[in-house]
């Protein structure tokens, strides 16, 4: 059978089941859209004359250290997702949790928000990595709230009249409402438990645009694999997970641009 038809036959026996249908995105699904990927080449960051990496850097240890640089860089990365659009592909999202209603779950590492400006709802989308666009105590005494979109992307530095909205009621700064490489998934802030149950409720599993570089999602398929949910897998090239897709009984595989795939294969959910 070829590949295209494997995909299709496990998509339309999916809709036509009755377990969940969950979506698994990362940064491929936003690539086109111009958000760079962080892990690539543009995710260096530069504190005075030095270059580090997105390991180094995006992590509790240096926001300790760092806590000014870190804030001018994360508000120039709001600012620059503010101003990209959500593509076809967050689009076909979108209309599949219209098709699905509460059988749908969206599961994004995605901290870009261009999710829920296609039009995902906040309800059934797990931002399992935080979001950009959120803020929370760096001491824990206040749940993540909105953060400001006038709050200045400075440049450089941070202006200390930026620097003193950034501290909490209590004295603490705020911090980025995102998952840093120093720390742990939780239910609180990253919806952990709530992701691994809706894999263990799901018909499907359609993971598009992430590679398996991180737990969770890794985690995610493996659990779908073990027990014998559909898996398929959308990606611009071949990765870990295309490989572990083409090897399942119930896996498929659709390579090629999200914009373009993604509602190719929404369209054969029938959304
Ligand atoms: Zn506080």
């Amino acid at each position: 059978m070829a590949p295209d038809d494997r995909a299709a036959d496990l998509l339309r026996a999916a809709a036509a089941a009755a377990g969940r249908i969950v979506v698994l995105t990362g940064a491929g699904v936003s690539a086109p859209s111009g958000i760079p990927t962080f892990r690539g080449a543009d995710g260096f960051w530069t504190i005075g004359s030095r270059n580090y990496r997105p390991e180094e850097l995006a992590t509790a240890a240096a926001f300790a250290e760092f806590p000014d640089e870190l804030w001018a860089w994360y508000l120039q990365r709001a600012a620059a997702c503010r101003a990209a659009q959500p593509n076809a592909a967050h689009q076909a999202i979108a209309a599949l949790e219209r098709a699905f209603g509460d059988r749908f779950v969206l599961v994004t590492q995605n901290i870009d928000g261009l999710h829920q400006r296609a039009g995902s709802s906040p309800a059934r989308t797990l931002e399992i990595h935080g979001s950009l666009h959120r803020w929370r105590c760096s001491d824990g005494c206040s749940p993540p709230e909105p953060l400001p979109a006038d709050l200045p992307a400075d440049g450089d530095g941070l202006a200390p009249a930026t620097a003193a909205r950034l501290r909490c009621r209590c004295g603490a700064w705020r911090r980025p409402h995102v998952l840093w490489f120093d720390e742990f998934y939780d239910e609180a802030n990253y919806r952990f438990d709530s992701a691994l149950a809706a894999v263990d409720a799901a018909a499907l599993l359609l993971v598009i645009g992430t590679t398996g570089a991180t737990n969770l999602p890794n985690h995610m398929v493996e659990r779908a694999a073990g027990r014998g949910v559909a898996v398929v897998v959308q990606n611009l090239e071949p990765s870990r997970f295309t490989a572990l897709a083409e090897r399942l009984p119930r896996g498929a595989v659709a390579l090629g641009d999200a914009a373009v795939e993604v509602p190719r294969l929404a369209a054969l959910l029938g959304a």
